[in-house]
Order: C-alpha cells, then sequence, then structure tokens
C-alpha cells in the first residue's frame, strides 16, 4: 500500500446545499481537483491535486466553493516546521532539486512598509492634483553633462535616445514561453496605450509583436534566445540580463512541455526541448567584458537605443552598479529578491538575494557619491505592489520601477505559485491552447491600463500631498520618508531618518 507521507497544503470545501452540480468546476480545473459522482449525481474532489489558483472559486455561479488552509500539522516542534519536513519527504521521494515560481514568499521583512511618507501643512503648501498641473513624465538613459548646440541652434546630442514614460512604471520581463501568447498581447497592447514600455524577457519576440516595438525593451539573456538583427531592430531599448532576483546566480529554465511550435520559432530552439540559459554569459567576466557587449548591442542598433543592464540585488550590489553605469549601459536595473519567476529552485528563491528597498538605497548613494549619478538612471524591482512602494522607491533614488507579479494579478493571477508547472488555470504561465484562451487580451489589456491610471493618480496624490508637483523633484528626496521600527543599521543604509526626526 502507498504511503502518502505529504497531507495537502490545502483543503476543498463544498457547500452541497449550494453545489447544483452544474460541473463548471470540473471543466475549470486543469489539475483535475474535481470530479462528478454519476451515480450519487453529486461532485467531489481531491485535495490533494488542488493548488489553491481559486479558478473554481471565481467561477462558481452559486458560491459553492471555498479553499482553506489545513489545519492538520505536525507535533510543535521549534526546529522542524511543516514546510522544512515536507521538503524533505519530497526530496526523498524524487532526489531532485525543488522547483517553485513567483517570488519568495517568506517571513523577511518588507521595508516598504516599515517607510512612511511626508505630506505638507502649514508651510510648502500642498498642492491639489486635479486643479494643478502634475508632472509624472519620466526619462530612462544617461543625461548629458553639457550641452551643444549647432549653427542653427537646436541641440546636437551627446547620449543615446532616452526612453520616455508617461508614469515612472515598466511591465519587467516575462519571456513568450513562460507567459502566454495573450498574456503577452495585454502587456504589449497595455504599454503601448499607456505610453510606457514592457519586456520580453529571454524568450525573444513573437513576430506579431513587432508593431508594439515602440513600447517593447528586448532583452539579451545568457542564453541569447531570439535574439537577431530584427529583434534589436524592433525594439526601443535593449535589456541585458546578469541576473534575475528570483534566482540570483543560475540561469534560466524553460521546461520543454512549454516550448510549443510557437515558442519554439520565436526562441529558436527545437520544439519540446528544455530551454536552459547559462548562469554567466560566457563572454562576460569582467566589467571591460561587458562593455564590449554593452557597445556591440550600441553598434548593432545605430546608437538609437538606450541599453539597459539588469542584475540581482546582491550583497556587493552598489559596487556592481558603479560598474555597470561606467561599462557605458544607460540604465541599470537592480532585481530585488522578492522578484517573481516562472520557474526556480526554491532553494535559491528563498535564500539568495536582498531586499530592493536596501540594495537601490545603496547603489544611489554610492552613484551620487562617486558623482556618476547622471550616467545612468535606476530602475527598481522585485517586490513593488503598489503606487505607496513605487514613490517610496523613487524617493529612495530609483528613476522608475518594473512591476510583473502586480501585473499578472491584474490579469487574474492568484498567486498559487506552480507557474512552473505550465497548467495555469487563468491563461497566464501556460501554453496549453485550450487554457490560453482564457485569458482574453482585450480583457487583460484593459485591466492593465485600468490599474496604471489608478496608480498614476494615487502616484499623483501622495507627491501633491508632499507639496511636490513632479517626479525629478521627488527623485532622491529622502526628506520625504521617515522609517518606523527599524534599527540604526536599517536606517544608515536606507538614507532615511527615524519617525519622529
Ligand atoms: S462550479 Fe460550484 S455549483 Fe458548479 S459543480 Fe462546482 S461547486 Fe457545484
Ligand atoms: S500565473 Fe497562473 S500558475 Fe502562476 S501563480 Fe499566477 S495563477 Fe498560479
Amino acid at each position: 500500500m502507498a504511503v502518502n507521507y505529504i497531507y495537502p497544503e490545502q483543503e476543498i470545501v463544498r457547500n452541497y446545499d449550494r453545489c447544483i452540480a452544474c460541473r463548471a468546476c470540473e471543466r475549470q480545473c486543469a489539475n483535475e481537483a474535481h470530479e462528478y459522482l454519476p451515480e450519487q449525481k453529486k461532485m467531489t474532489s481531491d485535495d490533494a491535486k488542488c493548488v489553491s489558483c481559486h479558478r473554481c472559486v471565481s467561477i462558481c455561479p452559486t458560491r459553492a466553493l471555498k479553499i482553506v488552509r489545513t489545519d492538520h500539522d505536525f507535533r510543535k516542534n521549534g526546529s522542524w516546521d511543516k514546510k522544512n519536513i515536507y521538503e524533505v519527504y519530497k526530496q526523498a521521494e524524487t532526489g531532485g532539486v525543488l522547483l517553485s515560481s513567483m517570488g519568495n514568499p517568506l517571513d523577511f521583512p518588507i521595508y516598504w512598509d516599515k517607510i512612511l511618507l511626508n505630506a505638507s501643512q502649514v508651510t510648502n503648501p500642498s498642492i491639489d492634483p486635479l486643479r494643478e498641473p502634475m508632472e509624472t513624465r519620466v526619462f530612462l538613459g544617461a543625461k548629458s553633462q553639457d550641452v551643444t548646440r549647432g549653427a542653427d541652434g537646436k541641440i546636437i546630442p551627446k547620449t543615446t535616445p532616452q526612453l520616455e514614460l508617461s508614469l515612472p512604471v515598466m511591465f519587467s520581463a516575462m519571456s513568450y514561453g513562460s507567459i502566454s501568447y495573450n498574456a503577452h498581447e495585454s502587456l504589449a497592447r497595455a504599454a503601448t496605450e499607456l505610453g510606457i514600455y514592457y519586456n520580453t524577457g529571454e524568450g525573444g519576440l513573437h513576430e506579431d509583436f513587432y508593431v508594439y516595438g515602440a513600447n517593447t525593451i528586448v532583452q539579451v539573456a545568457s542564453g541569447r534566445f531570439g535574439v537577431h538583427r530584427e529583434y534589436l531592430d524592433a525594439a526601443a531599448g535593449v535589456e541585458i540580463k546578469m541576473g534575475q532576483g528570483a534566482k540570483p546566480g543560475i540561469g534560466g529554465h524553460l521546461p520543454g512541455k512549454k516550448v510549443g511550435a510557437d515558442v519554439s520559432r520565436t526562441r529558436m530552439i527545437p520544439m519540446g526541448t528544455d530551454a536552459i540559459s547559462p548562469a554567466p554569459h560566457h563572454d562576460i567576466y569582467s566589467i571591460e567584458d561587458l562593455r564590449q557587449l554593452v557597445f556591440s548591442l550600441k553598434e548593432a542598433t545605430a546608437y538609437k537605443k538606450p541599453v539597459i543592464v539588469k542584475i540581482a540585488a546582491v550583497h556587493n550590489v552598489a559596487a556592481i552598479a558603479s560598474g555597470i553605469a561606467r561599462s557605458g549601459a544607460d540604465i541599470v536595473s537592480i532585481d530585488g529578491f522578492r522578484g517573481g519567476t516562472g520557474a526556480a529552485p526554491t532553494r535559491i528563491r528563498d535564500n539568495v538575494g536582498i531586499p530592493v528597498e536596501m540594495a537601490l538605497a545603496a547603489v544611489d548613494k554610492r552613484l551620487r557619491d562617486e558623482g556618476i549619478r547622471d550616467r545612468v538612471s535606476v530602475v527598481a524591482a522585485g517586490s513593488i505592489r503598489n503606487a505607496a512602494d513605487v514613490v517610496k522607491a523613487v524617493a529612495l533614488g530609483a528613476d522608475a520601477v518594473y512591476i510583473g507579479t502586480a501585473a499578472l494579478l491584474a490579469l487574474g493571477c492568484h498567486l498559487c505559485r506552480t507557474c512552473n508547472v505550465g497548467k495555469c488555470n487563468w491563461g497566464i504561465a501556460t501554453q496549453q491552447p485550450d487554457l490560453v484562451k482564457r485569458l482574453n487580451p482585450d480583457v487583460g489589456y484593459r485591466r492593465l491600463v485600468n490599474l496604471m491610471t489608478a496608480w498614476k493618480h494615487e502616484i499623483e496624490e501622495m507627491m501633491g500631498g508632499m507639496g511636490i508637483n513632479s517626479i525629478e523633484s521627488l527623485k532622491g528626496n529622502r526628506l520625504m520618508l521617515r522609517g518606523v521600527g527599524l534599527n540604526e543599521k536599517e536606517l544608515s543604509i536606507l538614507g532615511i531618518g527615524h519617525a519622529g526626526e
């Protein structure tokens, strides 16, 4: 008799007084957690198959379902909690590395929630954003140190053209393959309507999306999947991915079952093969090597597109960012350890990297101290959840932020954290045609536009409350921030005072 060492994490609770046995939950669950029993004319469920994506709960016409966390537990043990015990059971069964997706779910401090914003009261009056103009536009890229004019009086540009954003938020790198065609279309259309950018990730650019090129950042990662001349030509900017917050120090992995015909053509890899990008770029072992790639990409794009270098937030991030600024890159993007992903080894996701709040503050300070802050823009990523996080990030020194998980939530993601399995019931992290169809890009793109419109209003309200009418005046303005419940060291790294100071 097989022994089940692992008790399901969640239980499906069905209210039989409400259930009309319409079988919608059975049809909608790609994990086959629900089943109709014809002889008894009733539904049943298998808790062990449920991943807690809440698709059935959302679709049930009679609200007959709820998913609850099980209260079944081990005897209390200060050293061994349920998570650690179950992980040992799983590895004893499979002999494999544990895989997860989305961001680090552990209970580390979230510094955004320990930082409070200022507001004007008597002097330096607040600004009413409904009645007075507010500037949320930002420009990303190296800033010219001096201005030279030609005989006609026009400025002769000395730097690569910048990326113009209507608000300081972009959609972060999510590859076609890890997410669906419809999810990509939603992001591309929303970025275009909003006047911001979305990012292809390391999966190449599907030919259907070349029309959104003016609002597309294309990625060049260690696997070079889907990188070719037209790909670079199509984009507004090019991002070199050196690291990712969810899995610093290791490469990417797209399971072969997600590599169908379209994904294989776009990535330029055989169908059904695992797409594994190496941990390092095999041509980069120093800042000089990075500089060569930066300038190769600039050369390939006629110096018309800014180059972004994306790194994971790690211990010596400030020194690394300083090197990147000197490598000729126009923008450095820092991805914190809470950043999402389609698939990552659990141990890496949960134990490697540092919070982006700390990394961002350290990078901004170092670049200012070295007098090179204007050489690059800084983009913060990995745990931006709402408009207040955006405002705090800008005040800590970011020119803009990337959002990934928040964008997926807008598309319907319920954070079940099983993207790596490829059976996303919300049509996002899947390539199964029947599941992809569940995400209507007309609806998806509108929800993303709505989310960003709401955040823009909130950003304007918070800035107005501080008596600030432009993002540029907020950038690096730490006087607008105070910490609560933080120790001296944390306050010093963040470069902010404590509440009451
Ligand atoms: S969707 Fe709701 S009403 Fe329909 S079978 Fe499932 S639990 Fe019952
Ligand atoms: S994208 Fe889909 S599979 Fe991934 S966490 Fe969200 S709901 Fe779950």
